[in-house]
C-alpha cells in the first residue's frame, strides 16, 4: 500500500453508458466529482469507463462492450442481464488483472456483478450505490455485501439507505458540486427550471401541470431518455408555458438555470440524492421538491426551498406562489458549506481509511 496520506485508487464508472453521454444521469456527476476531488487532494486516480467516455480529470481507461440495461427501467423481479460482449464484464476483468497496483477500488455500478465478485478480489472494494431499492436481485446482493464486508457500501443519503434491506449498514457519502463552475445569480427572471433525465420516474408531468396552472414559464433541461413519455407530455399539455433546451453541459446548464426563480423537483421514485438540487443551490436558485427521497435531506424549508406533499400539483402551485420568501444567498451558502468538493473528498478519505484500517 502507498503512504496513508495518498491512495492509489481505481474507479470503476457506471456501465450503463459512456461518461459525458448524460444517459447515466447523476451517477456521471458522482464519478466526475469523486475523481476530481480526490485527485485534487493528491491521490492517484485511474478510471475505467465504457468506450466513448469523456472525462477531463484522472487517468481514463476506456473499454469496449455493450452497456448494461438501466435498473430503473427493470421490474422488481427482473433477472440479472449481462449483454454480450459486456463492458461491465470487461471492466471487472480488467480491474481483477490490475488490482495489485491499487490500494482500493471504488465502483459506481448499480449492477449485480461487482457486488457478487467482491469476495473474489484481494484489493478492497468500496461500493457507491447511487439509487435506492429497485430490484430484488440488487437488494439481495447489495445487502449481502453490506453484511459480509461491513462499512464498504456507501450511499447518497440515509433516506435512500432506508429503501434497502439492512438500512443501518450503509455509509452516507453524499455528493458535491464544483462551485467554481456555477455562478451565483441574485436577480432572477420570471422562469422556473426543471432538469434531469426525461423519464417517467422523474415526474416531469407534475411540474408541467403546475406551471400550466400557475402560468409561469418553465425551462426544461435534460437527456431525452424516453421519447414516448416526452411525446405524451407534449400531447397532454399542448399549451403549457414550457421550453425544452436540450441536454446541456455543466457550463450551459448553469447559465440556463441560474436566472430561474426556482428549480422544481417532482420525482415519482425515491430520489437517492438529486444532484440537480445542489447544482441549483450553487447558483442561488431555491428548490421546490416533493418531500420524497434525497431532496428531503437537502432542502431547508422556508430558507433554501419548499418541500411539498408528494404528487400534489396543488402543493407545487402553492409553493411557487411563495418563492419570494426564500433566500437566494442562503442557497449559494448552503452549497458552499455542505456540498464542496473538498468536503466530499474528506468523506471519501475517511471512508477509505475506515475500510483499509478497520477497528477490531
Ligand atoms: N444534467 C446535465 N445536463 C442537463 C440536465 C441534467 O448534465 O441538461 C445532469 C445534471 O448535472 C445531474 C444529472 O443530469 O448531474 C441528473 O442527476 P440527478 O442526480 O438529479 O438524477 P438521476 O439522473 O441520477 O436520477
Amino acid at each position: 500500500m502507498s503512504s496513508s496520506s495518498s491512495y492509489r485508487l481505481l474507479v470503476i464508472s457506471t456501465a450503463v453508458a459512456p461518461l459525458g453521454s448524460g444517459l447515466g444521469g447523476g451517477v456521471e456527476l458522482f464519478v466526475k466529482n469523486a475523481v476530481q476531488s480526490l485527485q485534487q487532494r493528491g491521490h492517484q486516480v485511474t478510471v475505467l469507463a465504457p468506450a466513448g467516455s469523456v472525462l477531463a480529470v484522472g487517468d481514463l481507461i476506456q473499454l469496449p462492450g455493450q452497456w448494461q440495461p438501466t435498473a430503473h427501467t427493470s421490474e422488481r423481479s427482473s433477472p440479472i442481464v449481462m449483454p454480450e460482449p459486456s463492458v461491465l464484464a470487461a471492466m471487472m476483468g480488467y480491474a481483477r488483472e490490475v488490482q495489485q497496483k491499487f490500494d482500493i477500488i471504488l465502483h459506481f455500478c448499480y449492477d449485480w456483478l461487482p457486488f457478487y465478485l467482491t469476495p473474489f478480489f484481494q484489493t478492497p472494494i468500496a461500493h457507491y450505490v447511487s439509487m435506492g431499492s429497485l430490484t430484488d436481485a440488487m437488494d439481495t446482493v447489495i445487502s449481502q455485501v453490506a453484511q459480509a464486508h461491513p462499512g464498504t457500501v456507501g450511499v447518497c443519503t440515509q433516506v435512500q439507505a432506508e429503501t434497502l434491506p439492512a438500512a443501518d449498514r450503509y455509509r452516507p457519502i453524499g455528493s458535491a458540486v464544483d462551485l467554481s463552475l456555477y455562478d451565483y445569480c441574485d436577480r432572477p427572471g420570471t422562469h422556473l427550471a426543471w432538469m434531469g433525465r426525461i423519464s417517467p420516474e422523474k415526474g416531469l408531468e407534475d411540474a408541467i401541470a403546475a406551471v400550466a396552472i400557475a402560468q409561469v414559464p418553465l425551462k426544461i433541461l435534460g437527456k431525452l431518455e424516453n421519447q414516448d413519455y416526452w411525446q405524451h407530455l407534449q400531447a397532454t399539455y399542448p399549451d403549457a408555458p414550457i421550453e425544452y433546451l436540450g441536454f446541456l453541459d455543466t457550463a450551459g446548464l448553469q447559465a440556463a438555470i441560474r436566472s430561474c426563480r426556482a428549480l422544481l423537483m417532482t420525482p415519482k421514485w425515491v430520489e437517492a440524492f438529486g444532484n440537480v438540487a445542489i447544482e441549483a443551490l450553487a447558483c442561488g436558485v431555491p428548490v421546490i421538491a416533493y418531500r420524497r427521497g434525497g431532496p428531503t435531506e437537502i432542502v431547508r424549508p422556508g430558507q433554501t426551498g419548499w418541500l411539498v406533499e408528494p404528487d400534489s400539483v396543488e402543493g407545487l402551485v402553492d409553493a411557487i406562489a411563495r418563492i419570494d420568501q426564500l433566500d437566494r444567498q442562503a442557497c449559494r451558502q448552503q452549497a458552499v458549506t455542505e456540498y464542496s468538493l473538498e468536503a466530499l473528498a474528506q468523506r471519501y478519505e475517511q471512508w477509505f481509511h475506515d475500510i483499509l484500517s478497520p477497528q477490531p
